[in-house]
């Protein structure tokens, strides 16, 4: 977790340390996509968060509805 996942520019390809941060090759600060790492990183805590809010929802709505 303490090394940021290194993202390219995508004007110029440099390595970037940091998505917030202009370009120092070239200035660019205009939107940097994600990577596949952090893309990655994304879904795997997404995922289990959504699974979750669904299962309580299938839990908790029908109750709300029975009341
Ligand atoms: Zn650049």
């Amino acid at each position: 977790m303490a090394n940021p996942t290194p993202v390219k520019c995508p004007k110029c390809g440099t390595i970037l340390d940091s998505r917030k941060s202009p370009c120092p090759a070239c200035g660019y600060h205009g939107y940097i996509p994600m990577s596949d790492a952090q893309i990655k990183k994304i879904k795997l805590i997404l995922y289990p968060i959504a699974i979750i809010l669904a299962i309580l929802a299938i839990v908790f709505i029908p109750r709300l509805f029975a009341s």
